[in-house]
């Protein structure tokens, strides 16, 4: 392609949560998240990073910082993807900066060639379920925000436990009888055998998975629970880059593995993980942090795009105080659709915070 990257900005991008969200790692009010816009002559791609030092072991001005550093690396640099991610692939970690670089750079070479990125990445289907989130809370919470979810049409939940078996039975028990797809995730708060103990206290509700029982590092621990459990078994914390992926699967740890944006670092990442799930018989979910419609309208494109991602959890902006994105990812009775326009697909954004101009 002969578009050249003009430019690089990069500024701070705080979304307001409309309650605390609540899970076995700690509770958020606030996401701090970084938007970058890449300019070709003419045209501007977008992007978003939401870091959690948790998680992607970085933060906002750690991501802000990366992307200042970067930036004379990629000024003049064509749109060709690989040779873009040839250069983010030579540093390590900074994954929810490089995320945001890829997710702007696939919307200019969306933009560029007019296609909506799905159709350019595969377009296997126009529509996919997500679940809707519910975050740690009491049994009778969890049951009244299930039923209000399904008044909103979503057809699966996943649902925040924290580790203690006693008390998160009750948490599924409460909306058992409820007649909806239930996704347990975990977030590492378990022992291997104590998540035994609650998946068999938990045999006759119908579960669709569990996600990161155990702690990210205990791969060991992870088979034991595969082996021992007849829910599947899902990794997240546990799986970033596709090299974690071919070891997992390699190991047998498994049955599914969740894919997020901000762990992998991009588009070309996520790409990898897919197949090399594929490859391996095993199905991907595609899920987010706490993210805009930017991020979020990137994973949407890919759970659109590829037949291996089957299980779809891309919700957080529904628990933002005020949505800054027009366009991208429409969610309608639990159902994601996106618009047919060329790239993510985003008409704009308001800016949260000051946007430092580079170069
Ligand atoms: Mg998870």
């Amino acid at each position: 392609m002969n578009a050249k990257i003009t430019r690089i900005t990069a500024g701070k991008f705080d979304l307001s949560l409309k309650e605390p969200f609540k899970i076995s790692l700690g509770t958020i009010t606030k996401a701090k998240n970084v938007l970058v816009k890449i300019f070709s002559d003419d045209i501007v791609g977008i992007g978003e990073g939401s870091p959690t030092y948790k998680i992607t072991g970085d933060n906002q001005q750690g991501v802000l910082s990366f992307i200042e550093d970067i930036t004379p690396l990629l000024i003049n640099q064509e749109l060709d993807i690989q040779k873009i991610d040839e250069v983010l692939s030579s540093f390590i970690n900074m994954t929810a900066a490089k995320a945001a670089i890829s997710i702007a750079i696939y919307d200019l070479v969306g933009k560029e060639l007019s296609k909506p990125l799905f159709r350019l990445l595969g377009g296997y289907r126009d529509e996919i379920k997500t679940d809707l989130t519910i975050g740690i809370l009491p049994p009778e919470k969890v049951r009244e925000k299930a039923i209000d979810a399904i008044s909103r049409g979503f057809e699966i939940l996943k649902i925040k436990v924290e580790g203690n078996v006693e008390k998160d039975f009750k948490r599924i028990e409460a909306i058992s009888d409820l007649g909806i797809k239930i996704r347990i995730d975990a977030n590492q708060g378990f022992t291997p055998k104590d998540v035994i103990k609650f998946i068999r206290k938990i045999s006759n509700f119908e579960i669709e998975l569990i996600e990161q029982p155990v702690p990210f590092w205990d791969i060991s621990g992870l088979k034991f629970v595969k082996e021992n459990s007849d829910i599947p078994v899902f990794a997240d914390e546990s799986i970033h880059l596709a090299r974690d992926a071919l070891r997992l699967l390699k190991e047998g740890c498994v049955d599914g593995i969740n894919i997020k944006l901000m762990k992998c670092g991009g588009i070309c990442e996520a790409v990898k993980i897919i197949n090399i799930a594929e490859a391996a018989g095993i199905p991907c979910m595609i899920g987010c942090m706490l993210e805009s419609k930017v991020s979020l309208t990137a994973a949407a494109h890919l759970a659109l795009a590829f037949r291996n991602i089957r299980y779809v959890d891309l919700d957080s902006h529904l628990f933002l105080s005020e949505d800054p994105v027009l366009g991208g990812i429409e969610i309608k009775s639990g159902k994601i659709t996106l618009p047919e326009e060329p790239g993510l697909g985003i008409s704009a954004v308001k800016d949260v915070g000051e946007t430092k101009e580079k170069n």
